[in-house]
């Protein structure tokens, strides 16, 4: 069981989503507009927020920022619009998980459960060793990940996406098995394949040519250093 804060203005969703949660175990506390929400989120320390991405005081978007400037509480984000492209930003500004209305009790106690356990791994994983993977260094304790000695600046989905792979070296990965260890979820390939731009662009891999991240069209994408010579053969 959490403590859930729910950030919704439409009062029927509101009142659903609270039976839904309370009826599961949950705590819940709620907000009808986002300057309500962010205060709450400072009073009352929740364990996950689910923030509705049309309120009428604060865009949902720049809610999310704010949020994220003074909290790293996990988030998902509720939104009407199945538009991948919102989706895949909202991601990237900080949001932890995402729900497209109208959402099933089900997919809402099964987007929570996956987010509140990335984040207790996160919070209370004992030392991992760090995973090398030629000139690649990823450390899963400390969250960090260095090419030849330069930390690279990843987003929390882009490190655990390469993490991932890190912890799977010279095998291909499928996207579909990165949805389900990575996002925890079954649908959006696209998500990944974007995310998989991002993090290729960031270790300095030559699409054409690349060192680390080699893609297998159909297939996955396979972790390995080939400038190493470790890896060669
Ligand atoms: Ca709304």
């Amino acid at each position: 069981m959490a403590h859930v804060l729910v950030i919704e203005d439409d009062p029927g969703i509101r009142g659903a989503v609270i039976r839904a949660l309370t009826a599961r175990g949950h705590a819940v506390d709620s907000s009808t507009n986002g300057l309500d929400g962010l205060q709450t989120i400072l009073t009352g320390d929740p364990d996950v927020v689910i923030l509705d991405l049309g309120l009428p005081d604060v865009p949902g978007e720049r809610l999310l920022g704010m949020i994220r400037a003074v909290s790293q509480v996990p988030i998902i984000v509720a939104t009407a619009r199945d538009d991948e492209g919102l989706i895949v930003k909202l991601l990237d500004a900080g949001a932890d998980d995402y729900l497209v209305k109208p959402y099933s009790p089900e997919q809402l106690e099964a987007r929570l459960r996956a987010v509140l356990r990335r984040a207790g791994a996160t919070a209370e994983a004992a030392p991992q060793p760090a995973l090398r993977v030629g000139g690649l260094e990823v450390d899963p304790s400390r969250r960090t990940a260095v090419v030849d000695g330069t930390p690279l600046d990843l987003t929390r989905l882009e490190f655990d996406v390469l993490a991932y792979l890190a912890a799977n070296p010279g095998r291909v990965v499928s996207r579909k098995e990165l949805l389900r260890e990575v996002w925890q979820r079954t649908d959006s390939a696209r998500t990944v394949d974007v995310h998989l731009s991002w993090l290729r662009r960031k270790l300095g891999d030559d699409l054409e040519d690349p060192r680390f991240v080699h893609v297998h069209r159909g297939v996955g994408v396979l972790l390995e250093d080939r400038d190493s010579p470790d890896e060669k053969g």
